[in-house]
């Protein structure tokens, strides 16, 4: 079956191009469902409570945008996330990272209320592979149309954050990190993911890649321009079209291959409607990331084998001393209780240690850096 996302060039968040690009993706990809009357939440990517310059976040143009566009389509709008890396789910973080995300000034301008309610409600999912039922924040429960507002980033333990990940968002605050220790495999985690998406059924989505980010996303990267506005009806659909644009492979991406094999998606079948993707051939992918092994039998008979030991393979975390704070958000968020301050600065098991990056993910002063064992970087260097 063939899915489509629509496609707009954008090159700089100034709010006329934004919303002509927002305007002209959605309606490549045919266009919102229905939702005069109906009570729509916009989920956009709050990873923390950082300045819309570090492409940690969904930018707040593309937020007005789209919730300008579900208002005029009649659609009852709510804005609301549950942020990652650590943040309690409380009123007062929720604000927080609202104000720092430009979200408030945003929803100001749209006329719609910023809700602080951080409860939450049970929902059985008995038709789950992985997971029978999620906890849910009571926004995206009570919505009647999820529209999802991703942005595009690297991501240091699945590779990629688009459109399935962020869905993970409607799981509140640090619910999250316990999926990592149930989950320690990104393959059993995007399974999950897939779980959770097929679920809350996001109707449609629009990812933010005007800016993106590279590198050791999806906090510690770098900023990086790619251009583009991306819509689909589809969240599946859409990560293929996003991993195209930066040059990964759709078909090593952990959360691709996992709606691959539930029959969700053919990638093949993806067809990009609207303007050109010009891939970004020297987008920085993220440190853990391989491409795809050369047909050699040593790589795929040796090397392999040793990859598949994982723990031998994988960069573990390390403290950079001299910018660690000892702020203690990474012991807050070790779902194994690899980390502990000593001395005033975070020290890590590595025998404990299940590689879930969560640390790094959360850390706010880039105090954590990955470093592989002589084995690791020797298989490295091999499977790059
Ligand atoms: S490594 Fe980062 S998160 Fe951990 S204590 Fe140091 S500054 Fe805080
Ligand atoms: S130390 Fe970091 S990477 Fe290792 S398990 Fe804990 S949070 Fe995950």
């Amino acid at each position: 079956m063939r899915l489509l996302t629509g496609a707009a060039k954008c090159s700089a968040y100034n709010r006329e191009d934004v919303l002509a690009a927002v305007k002209s993706a959605i309606e490549s990809a045919g266009g919102f469902p229905p939702l005069a009357g109906k009570k729509v939440l916009l989920k956009p990517n709050l990873l923390s409570d950082t300045g819309a310059d570090k492409a940690v976040s969904t930018h707040p143009e593309v937020i007005y945008a789209v919730g300008k566009l579900i208002l005029e389509a009649g659609g009852i709008l709510q804005i609301a996330d549950s942020p990652g890396a650590g943040i309690l789910y409380t009123p007062r973080n929720i604000r927080r990272v609202y104000k720092k995300c430009g979200i408030a000034d945003v929803a100001r301008e749209l006329g719609v209320t910023l809700s602080d309610d951080t409860g939450f409600q049970e929902r059985p999912f008995p038709d789950g592979k992985l997971m029978k039922h999620f906890t849910i924040i009571n926004q995206a429960c009570e919505a009647d149309v999820i529209i999802s507002v991703c942005k595009l980033k690297t991501h240091i333990f699945t590779y990629f954050s688009g459109a399935v990940k962020n869905t993970f968002g409607v799981v509140p605050g640090l619910d999250k990190p316990v999926f990592h220790s149930r989950f320690p495999d990104p393959a059993d985690f995007s399974g999950m993911l897939i779980d959770l998406n097929e679920l809350m059924k996001p109707a449609f989505v629009v990812m933010d890649a005007v800016e993106g980010m590279e590198g050791n996303g999806p906090m510690g990267g770098n900023p990086r321009k790619a251009g583009y506005i991306l819509a689909s009806s589809s969240v599946y659909a859409l990560d293929v079209t996003a991993q195209r644009l930066i040059s990964m492979d759709p078909a090593q991406i952990y959360t691709t291959k996992a709606a691959v094999s539930r029959g969700l998606l053919n990638i093949e079948e993806v067809e990009t409607a609207g303007d050109d993707i010009i891939p970004v051939k020297d987008y920085a992918m993220p440190s853990t990331y391989h491409a795809p092994a050369k047909n050699s039998w040593f790589r795929k008979k040796v090397l392999l084998k040793f990859q598949a030991a994982g723990m031998l393979y994988a960069p573990a975390p390390v403290v950079i001393k001299k910018a660690c704070v000892a702020c203690g958000q990474c012991v807050q968020i070790c779902p194994v209780h690899a980390v502990v301050l000593k001395n005033n600065k975070a020290s890590f098991d590595h025998g404990k240690c299940i590689r879930c990056y969560c640390c790094h993910e959360m850390c706010q002063y880039h105090a954590i850096r990955m470093k592989r064992n002589a084995a690791g970087s020797f298989l490295h260097m091999f499977l790059r």
